[in-house]
């Protein structure tokens, strides 16, 4: 039993019944979909980096790491798909799953932003000293300040910071971070501050 490549429907001739395109036709339209839809998963990946600068959550960089690796996977699922669909085998399972992951970056900026923008929270103000900063280029371009932790069992925390704050802090610095809860129980940072 196999599956026309575009719409899915059981195929039992060269001729999907459903859809009506031929085996070479669901071919290009299948191929042209998942471009259109990886596009569209690309720029919610933008949007996702984007919303995560503006409301940095106090776990950014294992938050970073989590979803590198899903869309990472997700990407190469699409490729898979992509040689598959070319060699005009079975892909009905494994677009099913990519086309269901398509709006996950768009959700994971959502809950970032929305965080964030929501929160009503009282701020908490905590006292950090800093004792290390390091910035990476690519994207997304990340600076942080590294700085002792006041959570139990951590040693230091890692914030997320501007241009600005990252140049004005040294090391040995004393300054003040202020969070808030967030709307969706996500910490975030609202800032560094002298003390
Ligand atoms: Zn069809």
């Amino acid at each position: 039993m196999t599956h026309c490549l575009d719409c899915g429907s059981e195929r039992t001739s060269d001729q999907c019944l459903a859809c009506g395109l031929t085996t070479a036709a669901a071919e290009l339209v299948v191929r042209r979909r998942l471009v259109r839809r990886t596009a569209i998963f690309l720029v919610g990946i933008i949007v996702f980096v984007a919303a995560s600068q503006v409301f940095p959550p106090l776990e950014l960089d294992s938050i970073l790491i989590f979803a590198g690796l899903v869309f990472f996977l997700s990407l190469a699922l699409g490729y898979w798909i992509d040689f598959r669909a070319r060699k005009h085998q079975e892909i009905e399972v494994m677009k099913r799953i990519y086309f269901g992951m398509i709006p996950v970056p768009w959700i994971f900026a959502g809950l970032i932003f929305l965080n964030g923008k929501l929160d009503t929270s009282r701020p908490v103000r905590v006292p950090a000293t800093v004792v290390g900063k390091f910035a990476t280029g690519g994207l997304p371009r990340s600076r942080r300040l590294v700085v002792t932790s006041w959570r139990y069992g951590r040693r230091v925390e890692r914030i997320a910071v501007d241009q600005n704050d990252f140049d004005r802090f040294q090391p040995h610095d004393d300054i003040i971070i202020q969070m808030q809860k967030g709307e969706f129980s996500i910490p975030w940072v609202y800032g560094v501050f002298r003390e």
